[in-house]
């Protein structure tokens, strides 16, 4: 393979754009360079979330020792060479700008053998090339970068923490397991092992990423319509994650982030699943080159169909029609028996046990059995994880009303916001006089009369005591007979991780637990009981918006509001002493709203219900 200096009408054809702004990008240049050099093996390593080293290791085609110093030419690259070339775009990497680019901004080495030549290597420190040096090493390329902007201060400072730039660089990762089944990865953050796969095939490649038991919940499909192929693996009808960090697009073998695609499968699941429930899916949609343009950003996350409503309409209804499993479903399912193969070979060197690993629900040999084939282990645990435990908590989204019935349901709305504008009323002259429907308080007061939601005012005072104490520092943590452990992928560990402190604060004692995982052993005694898996349910799914709010006080609230409604379970009978005492505890504020913004009391008068009774006109 000849390295080829673009000339500058081919270069100021292709976008141009930053590359490299994240470790992660620099991750992604790197191992898409691999892959574009015939790699089947790829190691990465990053030490400090790609900070201070990020090293691959591949076993393709190695770079000529002549050539060496042209892959850190600017615009320099062995994969086009004429305009023309840029309509088939085959290869990953094409602009031949990366190595150039991270190399100005760190300290850069490759040593690189190919078949027929011997290792050599060469330096790059700041942009400033060093000497050509005979080296030792296998066939195929090493690439080290160490010490990322160290020249640049400014793009320094913009960097995430540690353990964000982690798992931004594992989801990469994770992504490229996905894409390229048939490729080993191994991937080491700080010296532990967080990937390996051993490039035998997607279902093994999701084993590898997600843990075995995913699978269960999987459905294989591959469809072919009007030339273009959509196939992968979807989540069943019940099978929902908290936010969209599982879900994976790839346009012929392309990760994407396209708004066609995500909101045809979107729509698909939305009558399956509730409001804030998000599917599951890895889908590779191969289309004739012609058809896509992969170039339309700088960092080649999207793309753009000539013809995108041919496009939505095929992922739409082929999705739609495997969910609701009409006839169709069965041209496009692949059939469980076409699935399970025998394992190629063993696989090469299994990590050892991480010593802390978690309770597995299913071990290595149960899942390797009930697949039929061999998994390979995941976080370097010789575990399979568990899934977190997926239960509903969120409230199913109304349908859109009619437009009369919508003015009539808003009218009501106000109205009931009206009534539940109270002044405060003294709690000791308002008389209980039973319950409605184990939900409803009911309580009078010379004309008026207030129906109290038991439910939402229990809720509202939690959060206030929670509220109070946090802000007053005086937390009481219960610690639990049996800790919990939260298996999170490596952007949801990493969300936590960064409010470990502030969980810590209020009262929840929580620790890393191996791999990507968390431990929960004691909660704020306040909470004692409370639904974990919903709470952090709850927490994850605010991930996208608390990600760019940081104030600890909208975090807290947020949290409250979590936690509250893990807390209090609805339909439980109050005695006459409780139902009296929640409303001391209320202070006898009827126009309190639930931490949800529901109102706690609605006020009925004497005349209204006179009214009803036409007593009176
Ligand atoms: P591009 O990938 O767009 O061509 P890069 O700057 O990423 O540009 O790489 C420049 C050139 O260096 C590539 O075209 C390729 O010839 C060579 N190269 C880079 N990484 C590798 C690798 N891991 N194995 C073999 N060749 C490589
Ligand atoms: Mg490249």
């Amino acid at each position: 393979m000849k390295i080829h200096l673009l000339t500058a009408d081919v270069y100021n054809k292709i976008a141009a754009g930053e590359v490299v702004d994240r470790p992660y990008s620099v991750v992604k240049e790197l191992v898409e360079n691999a892959i574009d050099a015939g790699a089947t093996e790829i190691a990465v390593e990053i030490e400090a979330g790609g900070k201070s080293l990020i090293r691959v290791t591949d076993n393709g085609c190695g770079i000529e020792k002549e050539d060496l110093k042209n892959a850190y030419a600017p615009h320099a690259t062995s994969k086009l060479a004429r305009a023309e070339d840029l309509f088939g775009v085959k290869t990953l990497g094409f602009r031949g700008e990366a190595l150039a680019s991270i190399a100005a901004v760190s300290e850069m080495e490759i040593v690189s053998k190919t078949a027929a030549g011997e290792a050599y290597a060469l330096s790059c420190n700041g942009g400033v090339l060093g000497q050509l040096a005979p080296a030792a090493g296998a066939n195929g390329t090493q690439v080290c970068v160490k010490n990322l902007f160290f020249n640049t201060p400014a793009r320094l400072k913009f960097l995430r923490s540690d353990s964000h730039e982690e798992g931004d660089v594992a989801a990469m990762i994770a992504r490229f397991i996905l894409s390229r089944p048939e490729i080993s990865f191994v991937y080491e953050a700080n010296g532990k092992t967080r990937y390996r796969s051993y490039g035998d095939g997607l279902r093994a490649a999701l084993a590898a990423v997600y843990g075995a038991e995913v699978l269960s919940h999987l459905c294989e499909i591959d469809a072919a319509k009007h030339g273009v192929r959509l196939h992968g693996f979807i989540g069943d009808r019940n099978y929902s994650k908290p936010n969209r960090t599982y879900q994976s697009l790839f346009v012929n073998g392309r990760y994407v982030v396209n708004q066609t695609l995500a909101s045809a499968i979107a729509n698909a699941y939305a009558s399956y699943l509730m409001k804030r429930q998000y599917p599951f899916y890895v889908l590779f949609l191969d289309v004739p080159p012609e058809i896509v343009d992969v170039n339309v950003h700088p960092n080649k996350a999207d793309v753009r169909f000539a013809d995108h409503n041919l496009i939505y309409g095929n992922v739409y209804s082929i999705v739609s029609a495997v969910l609701d499993g009409n006839s169709r479903a069965l041209e496009y399912v692949v059939p469980e028996q076409g699935r399970a193969k025998p394992a190629p070979a063993a696989p090469p060197a299994q990590p050892a046990p991480a010593p802390s690993a978690p309770q597995p629900t299913m071990s290595y040999a149960e899942a390797k059995k009930e697949l039929g084939f061999d998994i390979p282990l995941y976080a370097g645990s010789a575990t399979v994880p568990r899934r977190m435990p997926q239960k509903p908590v969120f409230e199913v989204q109304a349908p859109a009303p009619q437009s009369d019935a919508f003015e009539e349901n808003k009218k009501f709305l106000r109205a009931q916001e009206q009534s539940a504008k109270q002044q405060r009323v003294d709690p000791a002259a308002l008389a209980f006089k039973g319950e409605l429907f184990r939900t409803y308080l009911i309580y009078e007061c010379g004309d008026d009369a207030y129906l109290v939601d038991q439910h939402a005012a229990h809720e509202r005072l939690i959060y206030d005591r929670l509220r109070a104490k946090w802000e007053a520092r005086e937390v009481v943590s219960q610690p639990m007979l049996a800790p919990y452990v939260a298996e999170l992928n490596a952007q949801e560990h990493a969300f936590l991780a960064k409010n470990y402190e502030i969980l810590r604060e209020i009262g929840f004692e929580i620790e890393d637990f191996g791999g990507t995982s968390a431990k929960i052993s004691a909660v704020p005694s306040d909470l004692m009981g409370m639904d974990l898996p919903a709470f952090l349910q709850e927490v994850l799914s605010s991930m996208e918006s608390l990600r760019a709010i940081k104030l600890t006080d909208i975090l807290k609230d947020k949290l409250a509001t979590a936690a509250c409604k893990a807390a209090v379970k609805g339909g439980a009978r109050l005695t006459e002493a409780e139902a009296r005492s929640l409303l001391e505890k209320m202070d006898g504020d009827m126009g309190l709203k639930c931490p949800h913004g529901r109102p706690v009391a609605v006020h009925l008068t004497r005349s209204e219900l006179e009214k009803l009774f036409k007593r009176i006109v």
